[in-house]
């Protein structure tokens, strides 16, 4: 934003001011460092299009991203308040879904939906979640506790709100995805059943990988207070947060997976 204070005449009145910086809002700008990452993604990705980046400062509006054709525009509003490495993994996460799902305008999330349900939903956004993730491994040298303590800074904007299974379920899959491959280097899309975890201490897998597999698996009460307190949002330290995550990773992975799996290609 630092091109719009140079522009701001300093003989203008308070509203006329704030009217002026509202209509800059609207503008796109540029952000090279921003965009750095972005193309950094299509090299690595191996994609060829010419995509051209826009920046809109839109904290009150609800959208991230909007393609138009090779324009692609991004809203930043959160950055200021989740911080900028929090944002810059959103960006990337929304660019996935894009270049590489085809899913780039929010009515191809609702079509999805339509036709395969929700569980293709959080499916298609838990592996846009893993592939941020390998993306920052393998080109800025991310861990899973240096990706999940930047997660913990943007706690502020997402972790907060009504309790939903569903986000719940998305944000487990998530972290299990991750630390899966952070493991093994092999990418699987966990999915998982938080519903009969209260019930009869079972968590339901379903793991997307070269095989399909349906793991249900008992998980000890003082894990699942670990993990609902951690979904719940209620984990404020992002360093804790990412040792927690850690943890439970840890857990349910040893579990589905065995020790003797963990170097197995
Ligand atoms: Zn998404």
């Amino acid at each position: 934003m630092e091109n719009l204070t140079a522009v701001v005449p300093s003989n203008l009145c308070p509203s006329q001011l704030q009217r002026m910086e509202k209509n800059q809002k609207n503008k796109g700008f540029n952000n090279p460092t921003r965009e750095g990452y972005l193309h950094k993604y299509l090299s690595w990705a191996g994609i060829n299009t010419p995509y051209q980046f826009e920046f809109y400062d839109a904290p009150k509006a609800d959208w991230l991203m909007r393609p138009h054709g090779n324009l692609v525009k991004f809203n930043c509003g959160i950055a200021a308040k989740a911080g900028e490495s929090f944002y810059i993994l959103v960006m990337i996460h929304e660019f996935i879904h894009l270049c590489q799902q085809n899913m780039g305008h929010k009515s191809d999330v609702m079509y999805l939906k339509d036709a395969f349900g929700e569980f293709a939903m959080r499916q298609i956004d838990t592996e846009a979640d893993l592939e941020t993730f390998i993306f920052f491994k393998e080109n800025y040298g991310y861990d899973f506790p240096k990706f999940y303590t930047i997660l913990g800074e943007g706690q502020s904007v997402f972790g907060s709100g009504k309790a939903r299974s569903h986000k719940y379920e998305r944000n487990l899959s998530t972290l299990l995805s991750i630390y899966s491959f952070e493991k093994t280097n092999i990418r699987r899309v966990i999915m998982t059943d938080l519903k009969t975890l209260p019930l009869d201490n079972t968590l339901k897998l379903f793991i997307v990988g070269r095989f399909h597999r349906y793991d249900p698996i008992y998980v000890e009460p003082d894990i699942q207070q670990k993990i609902l307190y951690l979904l719940q949002g209620k984990i404020s330290d992002p360093v804790y947060f990412a040792y927690e995550a850690s943890f439970i990773g840890d857990k349910i992975f040893h579990k589905v997976f065995g020790a003797t799996l963990v170097t197995k290609k």
